[in-house]
């Protein structure tokens, strides 16, 4: 829905901040749609104790009071479930807000960050919107992460933030150990390794964290954990890092209910892995019915797979997945990843509804480019 804009005459209105102008948004677009496979969030909901264990708890929140300031339980319940302590971990309002909290400490005028494209939109996004300049860094042609580049722009830039995405959005590829820990020690700043899909990785930068080197791991409960509406997201780091953060946060920025949430997630482990299980044996089924339909598409270690239709028109094959009800989401106009689509996992009914519409769409003649692009 679209929201009315009042009707304040244009001088009337102070300026923008003039980088911000310049500025493209970054929005999946919510469009309706029967079958959504466009942001990577889990098809199953939480688990039903989950929901009732929250509404236990909601019940005894003393709502007329500012929730625990530090969140040490979560904080605490996120540890114990990597293995750190407390004071390594650090919670915010979703992974994004995390990044953003991560920029305000560490970027900023005169900072840079570096991203190595295509991955993640907004490693380059929140670092703009918080004054940090971006350099961008480019994949090898199979879109994996190259040192000899890395090398490059670390020497030419000196980033202050380096960002890595294992698995990599929207590519789904990881990054092996060696070259995170090799680009840990080229780095003269922090490196961010983002792990929202973590948990469908064969191993995790976690074992990297260590108070002696400026690596952060950011982790959300977006995906995996069924916990999308929630927004909480974490990063676990060095415990001196994690304390310099609270100079670029809000006061009782998480909510109690969030708060409450995200620890009580936590009891539900093997709940999770179940869920995880079911759509790795889900995205086999997927990625073998584009290799049927003769679909170029990437190897996938995460909860969605990019493709590139073989018309080479994305934007039009995705406009005909709309028409039948399916949303994907539109990479096609992405540097390196032209005329390419990334769906998400979905539960087996979304994924059948998936393939019979693209098997349709790619039999029919597709409509020409005059209509606006999302
Ligand atoms: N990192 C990556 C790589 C993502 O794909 C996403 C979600 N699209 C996020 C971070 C942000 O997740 P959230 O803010 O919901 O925790």
């Amino acid at each position: 829905m679209a929201l009315a804009v009042s009707a304040v005459a244009p001088q009337r209105r102070p300026p923008l901040r003039a980088d911000l102008a310049t500025l493209a948004g970054y929005h999946s677009p919510q469009v309706d749609a029967t079958v959504r496979l466009n942001t990577n969030e889990s098809p199953f909901p939480p688990p039903s104790r989950w929901v009732e264990a929250l509404a236990a708890e909601v019940a005894s929140i003393p709502w007329h009071r500012y929730p625990d300031r530090h969140a040490l339980a979560l904080r605490r319940a996120i540890g114990d479930h990597h293995g750190f302590g407390p004071e390594q971990v650090y919670a915010a309002n979703g992974s994004n807000e995390v990044i953003q909290a991560l920029c305000l400490a560490y970027g900023g005028p005169g900072r840079q960050v570096a991203v190595f494209e295509p991955t993640y939109r907004l490693h380059s996004h929140i670092p703009s919107i918080t004054g940090t300049g971006v350099v961008v860094g480019r994949r090898t042609p199979a879109l994996a992460l190259d040192l000899d580049e890395v090398r490059d722009v670390m020497s030419a830039a000196a980033p202050a933030l380096t960002f890595l995405c294992s698995p990599n959005n929207p590519t789904g590829m990881i990054d092996d150990p060696g070259l995170v820990a090799e680009v840990a020690r080229l780095s003269e700043g922090l490196v961010v390794v983002d792990e929202a899909y973590g948990q469908f990785s064969r191993w995790s930068a976690l074992e990297l964290v260590d108070d002696d080197r400026p690596l952060v791991v950011t982790r959300t409960l977006s995906k995996t954990w069924s916990m999308a509406a929630a927004r909480l997201g974490y990063l676990v780091g060095p415990a001196w890092l994690v304390a310099e953060l609270e100079a670029v946060t809000l006061p009782y920025h998480l909510d109690a209910l969030t708060q409450v949430a995200g620890r009580l997630a936590f009891d539900f482990e093997p709940e999770m892995r179940a869920r995880v299980g079911a759509v790795v044996g889900e995205r086999a089924r997927l990625v073998a019915a584009l290799a049927a339909l003769a679909v170029e598409h990437w190897p996938s270690e995460a909860n969605f797979v990019l493709f590139r239709p073989r018309h080479g028109d994305g934007l039009a094959v995705w406009r005909g997945l709309l028409e039948r009800g399916v949303l994907v989401r539109d990479c096609s106009s992405w540097p390196g990843l032209e005329g390419c689509l990334r769906v998400t996992v979905g539960t087996p009914a979304e994924d059948d509804a998936f393939v019979a519409a693209l098997a349709e769409v790619l039999d029919t003649p597709l409509p020409g480019p005059e209509a606006p692009r999302p």
